[in-house]
């Protein structure tokens, strides 16, 4: 009977324990709620990374400087034109001590037979390279001209080579014999192909007696601004006079061939 007892004592004591464990099991698994499941939604930030393009984004300090275009200074002609057929008068260096000897520039004419079949004069003249205006106004010798400033850092390094440049100087570029004064003011900035003024024979006839096309390249440092410059004429003042030999004759303005510029354009 003992045995028995202990059997059913046994008995009980089990399903007491395997109740227990299922109370226990409910509590874990179904009997009370569940805590709350991570959420998955994306919360925004104000510092959103960008999504990763093909390129990648350049830092400022890494932006290439865009060089200038080297364009024709004479609308609808090719440059190589200009040099094989309407060369009218070639650079000639000063001679001797006097530096107003010479001819300072590149003379571009025709009279007949243009590329229209007329006349050059009234061609559109376009600026050869991206710039700012850094002179501008009417002598007896030029004109009504037009001068722009082109950094040497917006241009090939072989051409500043050839133009015996250095690192903070420009290339000035001047305009003569304008129809008209440009449209612009000092400081104002051309790019390359825009049209500043049309073909004409503006100055005295001393200097320019036919429709033509002056171009001349100095070099300088970067920045020089031209005020208003004037020939040895009656009515000129002696700070124009002085501006104007500042351009011709000083050393602030190194007189170099504009053949240079052109030339560089042909190569291979
Ligand atoms: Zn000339």
């Amino acid at each position: 009977m003992q045995k028995g007892y202990d059997l059913r004592q046994v008995r009980r004591q089990y399903y007491l324990i395997a109740g227990l464990i299922a109370v226990l099991l409910l509590g874990a698994c179904g009997g009370r709620s569940p805590e709350p499941a991570p959420t998955l939604e994306v919360v925004p930030t104000a510092t959103a990374v960008p999504a990763p393009t093909s390129e990648p984004q350049p830092t400022p300090t890494e932006t290439a400087i865009a060089l200038s275009p080297i364009c024709s200074p004479l609308a609808e002609h090719e440059i190589a034109t200009l040099l094989s057929l309407y060369l009218t008068q070639p650079f000639i260096p000063p001679q001797g001590a006097n530096k107003e000897t010479g001819h300072h520039g590149l003379d571009f004419a025709y009279y007949s037979g243009g590329p229209t079949g007329g006349h050059i004069n009234g061609t559109p003249i376009q600026s050869m390279l991206d710039g700012v205006v850094a002179g501008m106004g009417y002598n007896a010798v030029y004109g009504y001209y037009l001068i722009t400033e082109t950094p040497f850092a917006l241009l090939p390094a072989e051409l500043a080579e050839h133009y015996e440049a250095g690192a903070d100087e420009s290339l000035y570029m001047l305009y003569g014999h304008m129809q008209q004064p440009a449209p612009l003011a000092q400081g104002d900035t051309v790019t390359c192909g825009q049209v500043v003024s049309y073909v004409g024979n503006s100055g005295s006839q001393q200097f320019s007696s036919d429709p033509h096309l002056h171009i001349e390249t100095r070099v300088g440092a970067a920045g020089q601004r031209l005020a208003e410059t004037a020939y040895y004429t009656a009515d000129a003042t002696e700070a124009q006079k002085a501006e104007y030999l500042r351009w011709r004759t000083s050393d602030e303005f190194r007189l170099m061939d504009p053949t240079i510029l052109l030339v560089y354009t042909l190569r291979e």
